[in-house]
């Protein structure tokens, strides 16, 4: 068998929309992307949607549009991909990674109020400076790890109580809930992110999501050379990219936007059934719900505790391995990466970032995934542990579905997604 790490969900709906775009010779610039655009904005709820060409441009366009430069400082986490903190890095301004909660994964706010609090002080103007450095601090940079809402109700408090910025990283929790709200309502703006190991995905694109006129404005701006929302076609009025994402993309986006319901349904039911299977193994620790939170399933991530989970987390993955199953760490934290150095020489302690950094598995994971493979997953994992006390498989019966898909697999070589 061969389990890839994550694989799209592609039907013939999006193959329908996409070969309607490649009729019409509208390839760019053309209807599928506003049409994308206005129905993703109705779907998480904010006033404007801006379609980019990747998670990272749509990161990078609101750091440019929340005027966030040299001088200026952002509070983000370490635990994350590293586009959250890149786009930060690319215009000069320094990213302070503070620690997560070791139970969520998440930016932990407590941890950014200590820092306000104790390292900051606030000028006579507003500005709030960091006294070590003399940098501005401009704006919180929360991600919604794995799927899993932050304590958005803790940094919206945050943000008002020292006039900053909030921007959201929702690349991984596309119809995640909190407090009964979607994940990317909260900040001044929110990303979304569609490659395709994502929920959904349009091969390569991002979304920017704000009810703020002036941030979208610039936005669809920069997006597009800098060229002025009512500009002549050669009329740049400030320094601009080329993050535009085609009507093609647009149309595969369209499709399973359409769908979302479905794919972030398949994505729970293979989640459950991991947990099910797991529960018993005392060596993992598995993802979890906190009341008032919907996950929204991005990956399967499972923690190894005891003495030496690092050690332990390296013996399953090669044993997984063996049998042709693919598995991530995910994440490794990013001020240990080493480009990070280059930005940052001082050595940072982050006690529980880099906990999770040496203890975390990403597990093959995807709307497609069935309970044959799961099963798989899982046996495999529980004779890795020595632990062999999972519950039998009731009855082995692959859903409908996935049982020819499982066999494919037996000759299937596919390269795994990242
Ligand atoms: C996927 C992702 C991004 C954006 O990735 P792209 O590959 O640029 O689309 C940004 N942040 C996080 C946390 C992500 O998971």
């Amino acid at each position: 068998m061969h389990l890839p790490l994550s694989e799209p969900d592609i039907g013939e709906r999006e193959i329908e929309y996409v070969t309607r775009v490649l009729r019409s010779q509208r390839l760019s610039l053309g209807p599928a992307v506003t049409q994308f655009e206005d129905r993703f904005a109705q779907y998480i709820g904010a006033r404007h949607a801006i379609a980019v060409n990747s998670g990272t441009s749509a990161l990078h366009l609101c750091v440019r549009a929340m005027g966030i430069r040299a001088g200026d400082a952002v509070i983000t986490t370490s635990f994350s991909f590293v586009a959250s903190v890149n786009c930060v890095l690319f215009e000069g301004a320094s990213p302070i990674l503070l620690d997560i909660e070791p139970r969520t994964l998440n930016l932990d706010p407590n941890q950014v109020r200590d820092f306000l609090r104790r390292e900051c002080t606030r000028q006579a103007g507003g500005a709030v400076v960091q006294r070590a450095t003399g940098k501005i601090i401009k704006a919180i940079l929360p991600v919604h790890v794995f799927g899993l809402p932050c304590d958005m109700q803790a940094f919206t408090q945050l943000a008002r109580e020292y006039n900053l910025l909030l921007l959201e990283d929702a690349c991984e929790a596309i119809g995640a809930e909190t407090g009964g709200r979607r994940a990317g309502t909260f900040g001044d703006a929110a990303v979304f992110a569609f490659y395709p190991n994502k929920q959904m995905t349009t091969g390569e694109g991002g979304m920017i999501v704000t009810d703020d006129l002036g941030i979208a404005e610039m936005c669809r701006s920069l997006r597009n050379q800098g060229r002025d929302a009512n500009g002549a076609w050669l009329n740049h009025v400030q320094l601009g990219y080329n993050y535009r994402l085609s009507d093609i993309h647009a149309a595969l986006g369209l499709a399973q936007l359409e769908r979302i319901a479905e794919l972030l349904a398949g994505r729970r039911e293979a989640a459950l059934m991991y947990s099910r299977l797991l529960e018993s193994a005392e060596l993992l620790e598995l993802p979890h719900e906190q009341p008032g939170v919907k996950r929204s399933w991005f990956v399967y991530v499972i923690r190894f505790r005891g003495n030496s989970p690092r050690e332990l987390r390296e013996r399953v993955r090669q044993a997984l391995l063996q049998q042709g199953i693919t598995t991530q760490i995910y994440f490794p934290a990013i001020h240990r990466q080493p480009y990070f150095r280059a930005y940052q020489p001082q050595l940072l302690e982050l006690p529980h970032t880099e906990q999770a950094a040496d203890s975390c598995l990403a597990l093959p994971f995807s709307s497609r995934l069935g309970e044959a493979e799961i099963h798989f997953v899982c046996d495999a994992i529980a004779s890795a542990l020595g632990e062999s006390a999972l519950p039998a498989p009731a009855a082995p019966q692959p859903h409908p579905l996935h049982a020819e898909r499982a066999i494919d697999r037996c000759s299937n070589t596919t390269a795994p997604l990242a």
